[in-house]
């Protein structure tokens, strides 16, 4: 994500991405409690994290009116890419704030990554997951997968390839096609 929309994010919500704003190098404590990769995803999902944020917000806003303790304060560990969708992770989050992630996070797959047009986007066959609008993947001279290897990964192969990544050391650049040979 470029560093205008960045600088945008840590602005205008200073307390959802306050782990951000402590800078590299990290120390143990940043990591223990702090946001360690910035913002590692394409800039076409600006207004979808934008939004996400903003209804964040304004959920801590109606919880933790009239409260003097117990506040709530959603923070942001990580906001990336991972197998062609957004993933938002986070730090005391409530069941509501973790249902508007679980509908960001699906609505990733069908806005492009890249330009945020909602045209036509599809998986783009190349080195590593992602969804592109027709556009992008014509301007970038990308395939989509063909119908019958069309691989849109559903809630129960994503928990798997994770599970998978986890315990073999697997990175987000392996393909689909790469996992599914095994
Ligand atoms: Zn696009």
């Amino acid at each position: 994500m470029n560093d205008k929309h960045e600088k945008h994010f840590l602005d205008e919500f200073p307390d959802i991405y306050v782990a951000m704003r402590t800078g590299e190098p990290f120390t143990e404590k940043d990591r223990a409690e702090g946001m360690l990769f910035g913002f590692t995803c394409g800039d076409g999902w600006f207004t979808l994290i934008n939004t996400l944020s903003r209804l964040i917000r304004g959920h801590m806003k109606n919880y933790n009116r009239d409260k003097s303790e117990d506040k709530m304060q959603v923070k942001a560990l990580q906001v990336k890419e991972k197998f062609g969708g957004l993933r938002f992770y986070v730090d005391g989050a409530d069941e509501y704030v973790h249902g508007l992630i679980d509908l960001a996070e699906s609505m990733s797959y069908e806005i492009c990554e890249n330009c945020s047009s909602t045209d036509n986007v599809k998986q783009a066959k190349k080195s590593w997951i992602q969804y592109l609008c027709e556009t992008c993947r014509e301007n970038a001279g990308l395939d989509t997968w063909d119908e019958k290897d069309e691989h849109i990964p559903n809630q129960e192969t994503l928990d798997s390839m994770e599970k998978t990544e986890r315990g073999e050391g697997l990175t987000e650049y392996d393909t689909l096609a790469d996992l599914n040979d095994d």
